[in-house]
């Protein structure tokens, strides 16, 4: 009887360790290439060829920020933190702007609070997001998930931002589901306006469908006048430290996080992707929206300017 016991013991942890090792470790590294996904000589020409007075800088206004185990942000992370930033993002022209993401506002954030003594909230940040948007020749968004998207879905002024809301087809198709309540009609109803493909939105800007994270899900390549190039990646991954480490989410968050699942095959590939791109382009800045870290690294570089232009 005791053998029985210990050998039903034995295959117990057996189990738990293996379904640990799925959840937490496994299924998440980037395979050895991934040709052709990331084209940036397109990307170079087609801003060559469209031409016009490219940006003069990349901004980034933080509405929040909160702090989570790092083993969320990438696959067998076991110690370490990661610094979550929530922002907004503004390319400025010499004169006129476009913004990229809605952020959130303060209910989704509270709903959100990972860490509190880290988690905070800035409604006067917030508010700039929002006026900024009826600032801007276009507002964007880089995927459709309630992180990214609230600025826009809580607009106060719904019909002064939708003639300048360039989203693409997965994106208006899927906005009402992640609105967190009641989507404007006039938001509901807008037909998508980026084509699926890539494509030159604005002198120096090129969107990238790239679907996994989300259905819609889209990259940013951005050249300024002073020759600087940027790649914004989005939710592609959290921590840049996955694009270092070649890994990505753990498939627990799958479980505990999206709804509708990512598709991490695709991003097992654009994890390699970005990589072997940066590897090729060292003076390329690639930045994911939420790893405060880097977005600080950046800014004493002057890559990036924190905060709003007025
Ligand atoms: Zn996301
Ligand atoms: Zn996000």
């Amino acid at each position: 009887m005791l053998k029985w016991i210990m050998r039903l013991a034995a295959a117990l942890a057996v189990f738990v360790i293996a379904a640990g090792w799925w959840l937490f470790a496994g299924f998440s590294k980037a395979p050895a290439a991934a040709p052709g996904l990331l084209d940036i000589d397109q990307w170079r020409s087609m801003i060559r060829d469209a031409g016009g007075d490219l940006p003069t800088e990349i901004r980034v206004l933080e509405v929040g920020h909160d702090s989570a185990p790092m083993l969320a942000a990438r696959a067998g992370a076991f110690t370490g933190q990661w610094l979550t930033s929530y922002n907004s993002v503004q390319v400025v022209f010499p004169d006129s702007t476009l913004v990229i993401g809605g952020a959130l506002d303060r209910s989704t954030s509270e709903g959100m609070v990972q860490s509190p003594e880290d988690w905070s909230f800035d409604d006067a940040a917030y508010r700039k997001v929002v006026d900024a948007m009826l600032t801007a020749d276009k507002v964007l968004m880089t995927h459709e998930h309630p992180d990214h998207v609230m600025a826009i879905a809580r607009h106060p002024d719904p019909d002064a931002l939708a003639p300048r809301l360039w989203l693409n087809a997965p994106q208006s198709a899927t906005l009402p589901q992640f609105a967190n309540g009641e989507l404007p009609a006039v938001l509901r109803d807008l037909p998508p306006r980026l084509d699926g493909t890539v494509q030159w939105v604005a002198p120096g800007v090129v969107a990238i469908p790239m679907a996994g994270h989300s259905p819609g899900a889209q990259l940013f390549f951005v050249t300024l006048q002073n020759g600087h190039e940027y790649l914004m990646i989005g939710d592609t991954v959290w921590s840049m430290s996955s694009i270092e480490d070649l890994t990505m989410r753990p498939v627990f968050t799958q479980f505990v996080v999206f709804d509708p699942d990512e598709d991490r095959a695709a991003i097992r590939k654009q994890v390699r992707a970005i990589h072997d791109l940066m590897q090729a382009n060292p003076q390329l800045t690639v930045f994911p929206s939420h790893d405060r870290i880097w977005l600080g690294k950046l800014s004493e570089e002057g890559r990036i300017i924190w905060g709003f232009a007025d």
